[in-house]
Protein backbone atom coordinates (compact mmCIF):
# COMPACT_ATOMS: atom_id res chain seq x y z
CA UNK A 1 0.00 0.00 0.00
CA UNK A 2 1.18 3.76 -1.01
CA UNK A 3 0.83 5.75 2.13
CA UNK A 4 -1.24 9.07 0.78
CA UNK A 5 -1.72 12.66 1.98
CA UNK A 6 -4.50 15.13 1.50
CA UNK A 7 -3.20 18.68 1.81
CA UNK A 8 -6.06 20.97 2.68
CA UNK A 9 -6.65 24.74 2.19
CA UNK A 10 -9.62 25.81 3.03
CA UNK A 11 -11.41 29.44 2.91
CA UNK A 12 -14.48 30.49 3.95
CA UNK A 13 -17.02 28.59 0.86
CA UNK A 14 -14.22 26.54 -0.56
CA UNK A 15 -12.24 23.98 0.11
CA UNK A 16 -8.96 22.91 -2.19
CA UNK A 17 -7.38 19.84 -2.31
CA UNK A 18 -4.16 17.71 -3.29
CA UNK A 19 -3.48 14.26 -2.72
CA UNK A 20 -0.20 12.92 -3.08
CA UNK A 21 1.93 9.77 -2.88
CA UNK A 22 4.64 9.20 -0.30
CA UNK A 23 7.26 6.79 -1.49
CA UNK A 24 10.24 6.48 0.65
CA UNK A 25 12.88 9.02 0.56
CA UNK A 26 11.44 11.04 -2.46
CA UNK A 27 9.99 14.16 -2.94
CA UNK A 28 6.12 13.12 -2.43
CA UNK A 29 3.94 12.70 -5.57
CA UNK A 30 1.01 14.44 -6.66
CA UNK A 31 -1.82 12.19 -7.65
CA UNK A 32 -5.27 14.45 -7.60
CA UNK A 33 -6.01 17.72 -7.51
CA UNK A 34 -9.50 19.40 -7.07
CA UNK A 35 -12.10 21.85 -4.90
CA UNK A 36 -15.33 22.41 -4.06
CA UNK A 37 -16.44 25.76 -4.43
CA UNK A 38 -19.50 27.48 -3.13
CA UNK A 39 -19.85 25.96 0.29
CA UNK A 40 -22.90 26.44 2.30
CA UNK A 41 -25.06 27.41 -1.24
CA UNK A 42 -24.83 25.81 -4.35
CA UNK A 43 -21.82 23.33 -4.66
CA UNK A 44 -19.33 22.76 -7.17
CA UNK A 45 -16.82 19.95 -7.06
CA UNK A 46 -14.01 18.84 -9.79
CA UNK A 47 -11.09 16.71 -9.50
CA UNK A 48 -8.31 16.10 -11.98
CA UNK A 49 -5.12 14.70 -12.80
CA UNK A 50 -1.80 15.97 -12.76
CA UNK A 51 -2.35 16.62 -15.96
CA UNK A 52 -5.59 19.46 -15.15
CA UNK A 53 -7.99 16.90 -17.11
CA UNK A 54 -10.98 16.79 -15.19
CA UNK A 55 -11.94 12.96 -13.54
CA UNK A 56 -14.82 13.51 -11.65
CA UNK A 57 -17.53 16.42 -11.09
CA UNK A 58 -20.52 17.16 -9.05
CA UNK A 59 -22.52 19.85 -8.30
CA UNK A 60 -25.13 20.05 -5.45
CA UNK A 61 -27.72 22.61 -5.09
CA UNK A 62 -28.15 25.13 -1.69
CA UNK A 63 -30.83 23.04 -0.66
CA UNK A 64 -28.76 19.95 -0.18
CA UNK A 65 -26.95 21.77 2.12
CA UNK A 66 -23.43 20.61 1.60
CA UNK A 67 -21.14 22.73 3.92
CA UNK A 68 -17.26 21.75 4.52
CA UNK A 69 -17.71 18.67 6.78
CA UNK A 70 -20.17 17.39 3.75
CA UNK A 71 -17.64 18.04 1.51
CA UNK A 72 -14.63 16.70 3.42
CA UNK A 73 -16.49 13.55 3.90
CA UNK A 74 -17.46 13.38 0.37
CA UNK A 75 -13.82 13.85 -0.20
CA UNK A 76 -12.73 11.13 1.87
CA UNK A 77 -15.47 8.29 0.16
CA UNK A 78 -14.52 9.65 -3.41
CA UNK A 79 -10.57 9.07 -2.55
CA UNK A 80 -11.34 5.54 -0.49
CA UNK A 81 -13.47 4.39 -4.31
CA UNK A 82 -10.43 5.98 -6.26
CA UNK A 83 -7.53 4.80 -4.16
CA UNK A 84 -6.35 1.43 -5.48
CA UNK A 85 -3.54 0.72 -3.78
CA UNK A 86 -3.52 3.92 -1.88
CA UNK A 87 -4.03 4.44 2.08
CA UNK A 88 -5.00 7.84 3.68
CA UNK A 89 -1.54 8.23 6.18
CA UNK A 90 -2.48 12.12 7.15
CA UNK A 91 -3.89 15.33 6.52
CA UNK A 92 -1.73 18.63 5.95
CA UNK A 93 -3.66 21.92 6.39
CA UNK A 94 -2.81 25.06 5.76
CA UNK A 95 -3.38 27.45 8.75
CA UNK A 96 -2.29 31.40 8.07
CA UNK A 97 -1.50 31.91 11.85
CA UNK A 98 0.79 30.16 14.21
CA UNK A 99 1.29 32.94 16.41
CA UNK A 100 4.44 33.11 17.86
CA UNK A 101 4.16 29.56 19.34
CA UNK A 102 4.03 27.53 15.88
CA UNK A 103 7.12 28.47 14.24
CA UNK A 104 7.47 25.03 12.69
CA UNK A 105 5.03 23.02 11.54
CA UNK A 106 2.68 20.80 14.28
CA UNK A 107 1.00 17.83 14.87
CA UNK A 108 -2.60 18.34 15.84
CA UNK A 109 -3.92 17.50 18.84
CA UNK A 110 -6.79 19.46 21.21
CA UNK A 111 -4.32 21.69 22.86
CA UNK A 112 -2.73 23.14 19.51
CA UNK A 113 -6.52 23.48 18.24
CA UNK A 114 -7.28 24.92 21.42
CA UNK A 115 -3.66 27.87 20.76
CA UNK A 116 -4.63 28.19 17.21
CA UNK A 117 -8.15 29.21 18.24
CA UNK A 118 -6.78 31.80 20.42
CA UNK A 119 -5.25 33.44 16.93
CA UNK A 120 -8.70 34.50 15.03
CA UNK A 121 -8.48 37.68 15.68
CA UNK A 122 -5.32 38.15 14.19
CA UNK A 123 -6.65 36.56 10.84
CA UNK A 124 -10.13 36.65 11.09
CA UNK A 125 -10.62 36.20 7.29
CA UNK A 126 -8.80 33.18 7.38
CA UNK A 127 -7.67 31.39 10.18
CA UNK A 128 -11.82 30.24 11.43
CA UNK A 129 -11.95 28.79 7.99
CA UNK A 130 -8.40 27.29 8.07
CA UNK A 131 -9.48 25.16 11.56
CA UNK A 132 -12.84 24.34 10.62
CA UNK A 133 -11.53 20.82 8.48
CA UNK A 134 -8.84 20.43 11.07
CA UNK A 135 -11.98 19.97 13.64
CA UNK A 136 -13.82 17.94 11.50
CA UNK A 137 -11.57 15.41 11.02
CA UNK A 138 -10.85 15.48 15.03
CA UNK A 139 -14.46 14.35 15.52
CA UNK A 140 -15.18 12.08 11.99
CA UNK A 141 -11.60 10.37 11.79
CA UNK A 142 -10.48 10.03 15.51
CA UNK A 143 -7.03 8.78 15.09
CA UNK A 144 -6.11 10.47 11.63
CA UNK A 145 -2.54 12.32 11.79
CA UNK A 146 -3.62 15.56 10.91
CA UNK A 147 -0.74 18.60 10.71
CA UNK A 148 -0.93 22.46 10.84
CA UNK A 149 1.71 24.20 8.10
CA UNK A 150 1.86 28.01 9.10
CA UNK A 151 1.75 30.90 6.54
CA UNK A 152 3.97 32.39 9.28
CA UNK A 153 6.66 30.17 10.10
CA UNK A 154 8.98 30.74 7.33
CA UNK A 155 9.43 34.75 8.72
CA UNK A 156 10.91 33.51 12.06
CA UNK A 157 14.03 33.56 10.91
CA UNK A 158 13.80 37.76 10.92
CA UNK A 159 15.52 39.94 13.43
CA UNK A 160 14.20 40.70 16.55
CA UNK A 161 14.53 44.30 15.07
CA UNK A 162 12.36 43.68 11.61
CA UNK A 163 9.74 42.26 13.48
CA UNK A 164 9.28 44.87 16.13
CA UNK A 165 6.81 47.72 16.50
CA UNK A 166 7.59 51.00 18.34
CA UNK A 167 5.49 50.25 21.19
CA UNK A 168 5.41 49.69 24.30
CA UNK A 169 7.37 46.97 25.75
CA UNK A 170 4.75 45.11 27.51
CA UNK A 171 2.90 44.99 23.84
CA UNK A 172 5.83 43.20 22.50
CA UNK A 173 5.53 40.42 25.55
CA UNK A 174 1.78 39.98 24.70
CA UNK A 175 2.98 39.25 21.03
CA UNK A 176 2.07 42.26 19.32
CA UNK A 177 4.83 42.28 16.34
CA UNK A 178 5.08 41.44 12.65
CA UNK A 179 5.08 38.07 11.99
CA UNK A 180 4.45 37.91 7.54
CA UNK A 181 2.38 35.37 5.85
CA UNK A 182 2.84 33.57 2.54
CA UNK A 183 5.26 31.71 4.43
CA UNK A 184 4.49 28.79 2.40
CA UNK A 185 4.69 30.69 -1.06
CA UNK A 186 8.25 31.95 0.25
CA UNK A 187 9.35 28.61 1.47
CA UNK A 188 8.89 26.93 -2.36
CA UNK A 189 10.17 30.09 -3.94
CA UNK A 190 13.03 30.13 -2.03
CA UNK A 191 13.23 26.42 -2.00
CA UNK A 192 13.15 26.15 -5.98
CA UNK A 193 15.65 29.48 -6.67
CA UNK A 194 18.61 27.41 -7.34
CA UNK A 195 17.38 25.61 -10.33
CA UNK A 196 16.84 28.86 -11.69
CA UNK A 197 20.41 30.51 -11.15
CA UNK A 198 22.48 28.88 -8.17
CA UNK A 199 23.60 32.56 -7.74
CA UNK A 200 20.19 34.09 -6.93
CA UNK A 201 19.83 31.09 -3.79
CA UNK A 202 22.96 32.74 -1.95
CA UNK A 203 22.15 36.26 -2.94
CA UNK A 204 19.81 39.58 -2.14
CA UNK A 205 15.94 38.28 -3.93
CA UNK A 206 12.83 39.89 -3.19
CA UNK A 207 9.67 38.08 -4.08
CA UNK A 208 6.65 39.67 -4.71
CA UNK A 209 3.15 37.54 -3.92
CA UNK A 210 0.63 39.32 -6.02
CA UNK A 211 -2.44 37.53 -5.72
CA UNK A 212 -5.75 38.46 -3.83
CA UNK A 213 -3.62 38.64 -1.03
CA UNK A 214 -0.17 40.63 -1.45
CA UNK A 215 2.75 40.81 0.21
CA UNK A 216 6.85 41.07 -0.30
CA UNK A 217 9.69 39.04 1.17
CA UNK A 218 12.96 39.90 1.09
CA UNK A 219 15.41 36.83 0.80
CA UNK A 220 19.21 36.62 1.51
CA UNK A 221 20.29 33.32 1.34
CA UNK A 222 16.94 31.94 0.72
CA UNK A 223 16.00 33.04 4.27
CA UNK A 224 13.51 35.64 5.30
CA UNK A 225 15.14 39.26 6.68
CA UNK A 226 12.18 41.55 5.98
CA UNK A 227 8.51 41.43 4.51
CA UNK A 228 5.54 43.84 4.37
CA UNK A 229 3.00 42.10 6.07
CA UNK A 230 2.82 42.39 9.87
CA UNK A 231 0.74 41.02 13.26
CA UNK A 232 -1.89 40.09 10.67
CA UNK A 233 -2.54 39.74 6.90
CA UNK A 234 -3.74 43.54 6.66
CA UNK A 235 -0.11 45.37 6.83
CA UNK A 236 1.87 46.00 3.69
CA UNK A 237 0.63 45.58 0.46
CA UNK A 238 -2.98 46.74 -1.13
CA UNK A 239 -4.40 44.06 -2.36
CA UNK A 240 -7.60 42.91 -4.10
CA UNK A 241 -9.90 43.70 -0.64
CA UNK A 242 -7.78 44.48 1.89
CA UNK A 243 -6.40 47.77 2.38
CA UNK A 244 -2.75 46.96 3.54
CA UNK A 245 -0.66 49.37 5.36
CA UNK A 246 -2.78 52.61 6.48
CA UNK A 247 -1.92 55.16 9.52
CA UNK A 248 -3.19 53.94 12.85
CA UNK A 249 -5.07 56.94 13.34
CA UNK A 250 -7.75 56.40 10.00
CA UNK A 251 -9.01 53.48 12.78
CA UNK A 252 -9.77 56.00 15.45
CA UNK A 253 -11.32 58.47 13.05
CA UNK A 254 -13.31 55.59 11.69
CA UNK A 255 -14.53 54.57 15.19
CA UNK A 256 -14.59 57.85 17.14
CA UNK A 257 -15.55 60.65 13.82
CA UNK A 258 -17.36 57.88 11.99
CA UNK A 259 -19.25 55.62 14.68
CA UNK A 260 -18.23 52.62 13.07
CA UNK A 261 -18.41 49.40 15.33
CA UNK A 262 -14.90 47.29 15.11
CA UNK A 263 -16.70 44.74 13.50
CA UNK A 264 -17.72 47.13 10.91
CA UNK A 265 -14.17 49.05 10.39
CA UNK A 266 -13.11 45.50 10.01
CA UNK A 267 -15.00 44.52 7.40
CA UNK A 268 -13.96 48.11 5.63
CA UNK A 269 -10.15 47.29 5.59
CA UNK A 270 -10.99 43.84 5.33
CA UNK A 271 -13.21 43.11 2.79
CA UNK A 272 -14.15 46.74 1.04
CA UNK A 273 -10.95 48.41 0.37
CA UNK A 274 -8.01 47.45 -1.73
CA UNK A 275 -8.30 46.92 -5.72
CA UNK A 276 -11.67 46.76 -4.88
CA UNK A 277 -12.39 49.54 -2.30
CA UNK A 278 -10.38 51.85 -4.97
CA UNK A 279 -11.76 50.88 -8.18
CA UNK A 280 -15.31 50.81 -6.96
CA UNK A 281 -15.56 48.15 -9.58
CA UNK A 282 -13.64 44.92 -8.55
CA UNK A 283 -11.17 43.21 -6.54
CA UNK A 284 -9.88 40.65 -9.60
CA UNK A 285 -6.70 42.47 -11.58
CA UNK A 286 -8.00 40.41 -14.94
CA UNK A 287 -11.80 42.96 -14.84
CA UNK A 288 -9.38 45.78 -13.95
CA UNK A 289 -7.01 45.51 -16.66
CA UNK A 290 -10.01 44.54 -19.26
CA UNK A 291 -11.26 48.40 -18.41
CA UNK A 292 -8.33 50.29 -17.58
CA UNK A 293 -8.25 52.01 -21.07
CA UNK A 294 -11.41 53.36 -20.81
CA UNK A 295 -12.35 53.84 -16.72
CA UNK A 296 -10.51 56.10 -15.03
CA UNK A 297 -11.31 54.05 -11.86
CA UNK A 298 -10.04 50.94 -12.68
CA UNK A 299 -6.61 52.89 -13.80
CA UNK A 300 -5.85 54.71 -10.74
CA UNK A 301 -6.84 51.48 -8.85
CA UNK A 302 -4.11 49.91 -11.02
CA UNK A 303 -1.72 52.48 -10.86
CA UNK A 304 -2.01 52.57 -7.01
CA UNK A 305 -1.11 49.09 -6.57
CA UNK A 306 1.49 49.10 -8.65
CA UNK A 307 2.66 52.25 -7.48
CA UNK A 308 2.68 50.37 -3.77
CA UNK A 309 4.59 47.46 -5.05
CA UNK A 310 7.67 49.51 -6.37
CA UNK A 311 7.81 51.54 -2.90
CA UNK A 312 7.88 48.59 -1.11
CA UNK A 313 10.24 47.08 -3.32
CA UNK A 314 12.92 50.15 -2.82
CA UNK A 315 12.42 49.75 1.34
CA UNK A 316 13.46 45.80 1.32
CA UNK A 317 16.46 46.74 -1.29
CA UNK A 318 17.38 48.89 1.65
CA UNK A 319 16.94 46.03 3.86
CA UNK A 320 18.78 43.81 1.89
CA UNK A 321 21.47 46.25 1.25
CA UNK A 322 21.10 45.65 -2.51
CA UNK A 323 19.49 43.24 -4.77
CA UNK A 324 20.63 40.48 -7.22
CA UNK A 325 16.94 39.35 -8.20
CA UNK A 326 13.58 39.89 -8.46
CA UNK A 327 10.60 37.23 -8.25
CA UNK A 328 7.23 37.50 -9.30
CA UNK A 329 4.77 34.97 -7.85
CA UNK A 330 1.20 33.92 -7.58
CA UNK A 331 -2.07 34.70 -9.61
CA UNK A 332 -1.03 38.59 -10.86
CA UNK A 333 2.88 37.81 -10.38
CA UNK A 334 2.35 35.03 -12.44
CA UNK A 335 0.00 36.16 -15.26
CA UNK A 336 -0.60 40.08 -15.34
CA UNK A 337 2.32 41.11 -17.98
CA UNK A 338 1.60 44.77 -17.60
CA UNK A 339 1.89 44.94 -13.70
CA UNK A 340 5.23 42.80 -14.06
CA UNK A 341 6.11 45.60 -16.86
CA UNK A 342 5.29 48.19 -15.18
CA UNK A 343 6.50 47.32 -11.52
CA UNK A 344 9.81 46.65 -13.05
CA UNK A 345 9.92 49.92 -15.02
CA UNK A 346 9.84 51.83 -11.71
CA UNK A 347 13.25 50.21 -10.66
CA UNK A 348 15.33 51.29 -13.06
CA UNK A 349 17.08 53.41 -10.81
CA UNK A 350 17.67 50.02 -8.73
CA UNK A 351 19.14 48.65 -12.41
CA UNK A 352 16.41 46.16 -13.50
CA UNK A 353 15.62 46.30 -17.27
CA UNK A 354 12.82 44.34 -18.51
CA UNK A 355 12.95 41.67 -21.25
CA UNK A 356 9.45 42.67 -22.97
CA UNK A 357 9.20 39.61 -25.33
CA UNK A 358 10.76 36.90 -22.58
CA UNK A 359 7.74 39.22 -19.99
CA UNK A 360 4.63 38.31 -22.83
CA UNK A 361 6.19 34.89 -22.71
CA UNK A 362 6.03 34.53 -18.93
CA UNK A 363 9.80 34.13 -18.78
CA UNK A 364 11.29 32.60 -16.67
CA UNK A 365 13.47 34.91 -16.87
CA UNK A 366 12.29 38.47 -17.69
CA UNK A 367 15.35 40.74 -17.27
CA UNK A 368 17.84 42.09 -20.02
CA UNK A 369 21.00 43.58 -19.36
CA UNK A 370 23.65 43.27 -16.39
CA UNK A 371 21.97 44.11 -13.46
CA UNK A 372 19.42 42.41 -11.03
CA UNK A 373 17.43 39.25 -12.70
CA UNK A 374 14.01 39.14 -12.75
CA UNK A 375 11.77 35.98 -13.09
CA UNK A 376 8.56 34.51 -13.18
CA UNK A 377 8.12 31.43 -11.37
CA UNK A 378 4.75 29.72 -10.15
CA UNK A 379 4.02 28.96 -6.60
CA UNK A 380 3.40 25.82 -5.31
CA UNK A 381 2.41 26.02 -1.60
CA UNK A 382 0.47 22.81 -1.87
CA UNK A 383 3.34 20.98 -2.18
CA UNK A 384 5.09 22.79 1.34
CA UNK A 385 2.72 21.47 3.02
CA UNK A 386 2.94 18.30 1.72
CA UNK A 387 6.74 17.98 2.44
CA UNK A 388 6.70 19.65 5.41
CA UNK A 389 3.32 17.30 6.45
CA UNK A 390 5.98 14.48 5.82
CA UNK A 391 8.45 15.45 7.44
CA UNK A 392 6.76 15.95 11.03
CA UNK A 393 5.47 12.08 10.13
CA UNK A 394 8.53 11.14 9.68
CA UNK A 395 9.74 12.98 13.09
CA UNK A 396 7.08 11.25 14.67
CA UNK A 397 8.21 7.56 13.47
CA UNK A 398 12.18 7.97 14.18
CA UNK A 399 10.53 9.20 17.94
CA UNK A 400 8.49 6.22 18.36
CA UNK A 401 11.05 4.11 16.63
CA UNK A 402 14.06 5.57 19.31
P1 LIG B 1 -4.49 34.31 -6.45
O1 LIG B 1 -5.04 34.85 -5.17
O2 LIG B 1 -3.06 33.96 -6.39
O3 LIG B 1 -5.34 33.20 -7.03
O4 LIG B 1 -4.60 35.51 -7.53
C1 LIG B 1 -5.82 36.09 -7.88
C2 LIG B 1 -5.54 37.35 -8.70
O5 LIG B 1 -4.77 36.97 -9.86
C3 LIG B 1 -6.79 38.05 -9.20
O6 LIG B 1 -6.63 39.45 -9.07
C4 LIG B 1 -6.80 37.68 -10.68
O7 LIG B 1 -7.42 38.65 -11.46
C5 LIG B 1 -5.33 37.63 -10.98
N1 LIG B 1 -5.10 36.88 -12.22
C6 LIG B 1 -5.28 35.57 -12.45
N2 LIG B 1 -5.04 35.27 -13.75
C7 LIG B 1 -4.72 36.45 -14.35
C8 LIG B 1 -4.38 36.82 -15.67
N3 LIG B 1 -4.32 35.92 -16.65
N4 LIG B 1 -4.08 38.11 -15.91
C9 LIG B 1 -4.14 39.04 -14.93
N5 LIG B 1 -4.46 38.75 -13.66
C10 LIG B 1 -4.75 37.47 -13.37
Amino acid sequence: MTPVLIVLNAGSSSLKFQVYDMFDGMEPRLVWKGFYEGLGGAVHFIVKDTGGTPLDEMTWSSGDGIGHEEALMHLISWLRSHQENRKLAAIGHRVVHGGGAFAAPTLIDEAVIQELEKLVPLAPLHQPHNLEPIKIVQRRLPGMPQVACFDTGFHQTQSDIASLFALPRDMRERGVRRYGFHGLSYDYIASVLKDYDPRLAEGRVIVAHLGNGASLCALNDGTSIATTMGFSALDGLPMGTRCGAIDAGVVFYMLREMKLSPEEAERMLYTKSGLLGVSGISNDMRTLRSKAATNADAKRAIDMFVYRITREIGSLVAALGGLDGLVFTAGIGENDVATRAEVIAGLAWAGLTIDEAANRTGGPRISAGSGPTAWVIPTNEELVIARQTRSVLDAVQAKLAS
